[in-house]
């Protein structure tokens, strides 16, 4: 290859980091200036450059670019600088920029599959570059975090999230491949956009949709084998819960927004206990949202406490109620409940407010996954705080400016006695004096160790067991020292350690339930997987 093209292929792109050895082999000599700089220096220079940059959008963009211009060092620079730039790369920043993608999309960062391509979605798999794929993230693009349909311009999820399996997980950039189905939107704000990128249609559903997915699944798996991880991230709970049921049968699938937030969320607890007392099964758990995250944690928690106590799952879910848009979910609502609201349907009488809820109910746990903002009022925080000595509150809803409430309200409307959590990022807040951190509950902490486990296994099967695995691990990260500061999860700082300790956790369980087929089993789990982890370093070119 000419130096020219070296210089604009980002996976071999190393900018002024190539070495005058380097420069002289590949025909690069002249095509940059003198100076020969080491990554270190680049991250450094990257970074004043994107303090510079004061709107997040601005940021996002400028990573972006980064990305596809010298691939080592974006990783480089997110692995190295992880708590400032998962916010850019990734929740609050990455909803603006789906909201926007029409107008700042450059170049194409995945594959984008619509309607039109039926029957040629194996000839467009073929057309992407890569051809040893182990993850997949793919959206239908009709519910982005709390943005609802934002159709084709979706594909910032993917790619975000995939973004994450390389840097927080260690999956080679190679390998992952992010896609969006565009069927279509129901958006009529992107309908009229003139930048809209997608189908200028209605969404599809019903059997032309199914079909759809079909073809797409099956190619898939025809093209990269049965070993090739897709995770179903960001659609709408009507097709989320089927699409699931369905592939889990012959795939290997994973929804993140069901099972990975489920997965975080009981990490979360299981600190939380360690602050509160009591075991999961002396607790009550309230809910504002019943959707894919909602029932996804309250299902996993019912899990857990039928295996601690010995209890029938049945039992188990009685400790769990949940409030939709209608109210308490409750027995007499039975028969017009979606199939995944009914195993929580239990006997009470109609309760119309979340507040009215919490006063029937009396929970110790409320969880926030609604995708509405600023649903966690005074008045609803403060009920929890007359209730607990300390409340425990999620607010899961994603990107920030559907918080349920802020970390501030949390800690002020609680008098500081809230034990805190949010699905987007908050600053340290100061009340009364003290500091208060809250730790971030967003299933980022999840998904990479839980696909790098299931690679490095050789999985062929996600089973509920594994995201138990991959909770335990997670909560073995919190110390004493991060619960004395009332945090429940433990920096990112560490994710990567972190990751491969889930990795390990989740492959052991992979082998013990007889669905790993790397063989034989690695004997240090740990060690296997942080060495199978990608590293962003720069490679020598001889
Ligand atoms: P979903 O399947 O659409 O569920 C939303 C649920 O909330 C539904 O049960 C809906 O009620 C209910 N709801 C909506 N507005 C409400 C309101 N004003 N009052 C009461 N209930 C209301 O969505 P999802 O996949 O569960 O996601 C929900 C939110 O969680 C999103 O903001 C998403 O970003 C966030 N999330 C966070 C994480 C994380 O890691 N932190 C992970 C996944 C999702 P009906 O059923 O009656 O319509
Ligand atoms: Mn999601």
């Amino acid at each position: 290859a000419s130096g020219y093209s070296l210089l604009r292929n980002p996976h071999h792109n190393k900018g002024l980091a190539f070495t005058e050895k380097e420069r002289d082999a590949h025909y690069i000599r002249g095509l940059l200036p003198p100076v020969v700089v080491n990554q270190d220096l680049q991250v450094k220079k990257m970074m004043a450059n994107i303090r510079e940059y004061v709107i997040p959008l601005q940021k996002y963009q400028a990573m972006m670019d980064l990305q596809e211009r010298n691939e080592r060092l974006f990783y480089k620079l997110l692995i190295d600088n992880v708590e400032e730039l998962l916010p850019i790369v990734y929740t609050p920043t990455v909803g603006e920029a789906c909201q926007k993608y029409g107008s700042i999309f450059k170049r194409p960062q995945g594959l984008f599959i619509s309607l039109k391509d039926k029957g040629k979605i194996l000839e467009i798999l073929k057309n992407w570059p890569e051809k040893n794929i182990q993850v997949i993230v793919v959206t239908d693009g009709e519910r982005i975090l709390g943005l609802g349909d934002l159709g084709c311009q979706g594909m910032g999820i993917p790619v975000g999230k995939l973004s994450l399996y390389t840097a927080l997980g260690g999956i080679r950039p190679s390998a992952c491949l992010p896609v969006t189905i565009d069927v279509g939107t129901n958006n009529e704000k992107m309908l009229n956009d003139e930048f809209y990128i997608g189908l200028r249609q209605k969404r599809a559903n019903g059997q032309e949709y199914a079909e759809l997915m079909n073809e797409f699944m099956s190619a898939v798996k025809q093209n990269y084998g049965e070993k090739v991880l897709v995770q179903f991230e960001d659609f709408a709970n009507h097709n989320a819960f089927d699409l699931l049921a369905k592939y889990s049968a012959t795939h290997l699938v994973f929804n993140d927004d069901i099972q990975g937030t489920a997965s975080v969320v009981l990490a979360g607890l299981i600190s939380a206990l360690k602050l509160v007392g009591g075991s999961l099964t002396d607790h009550r758990f309230l809910f504002l949202g019943a959707g894919e995250a909602g029932t996804g944690i309250a299902e996993l928690i019912a899990l857990e406490i039928s295996k601690q106590t010995q209890i029938p799952l049945e039992d188990a879910r009685k400790k769990v109620w949940l409030v939709d848009s209608k109210g308490l979910i409750v027995r007499s609502r039975l028969d017009s409940l979606q199939h995944f609201k009914k195993p929580w349907a239990h006997e009470h009488e109609p309760v119309g407010s979340l507040l009215d809820a919490i006063k029937a109910i009396r929970p110790t746990v409320l969880i926030g996954s609604s995708g509405a903002g600023q649903t966690f009022t005074k008045d609803v925080v403060e009920a929890m705080s007359c209730l607990n000595e300390k409340p425990v509150i999620l607010a899961l809803s994603n990107p920030t400016s559907q918080s349920e409430c802020t970390a501030e309200q949390a800690y002020i409307w609680s008098q500081g006695r809230a034990i805190f959590a949010s699905g987007s990022p908050f600053a340290p807040v100061e009340y009364n004096g003290k500091i208060f951190v809250s730790g971030q509950s967003n299933n980022a902490y999840i998904f990479p160790g839980l696909g790098l486990g299931l690679i490095i296994s050789g999985a062929i099967h996600v089973h509920d067991d594994m995201l138990l695995a991959a909770s335990e691990a997670l909560a073995e990260q919190v110390t004493q020292e991060h619960l004395d500061n009332g945090l429940i999860y433990p920096p990112f700082t560490n994710i990567r350690k972190i990751s491969a300790h889930i990795a390990a956790k989740v492959a052991t369980k992979a082998y013990e339930l007889g669905l790993a087929s790397r063989l034989p089993k690695p004997e240090n789990l740990v060690a296997y997987a942080e060495s199978c982890m990608y590293s962003p370093d720069y490679r020598n070119y001889r």
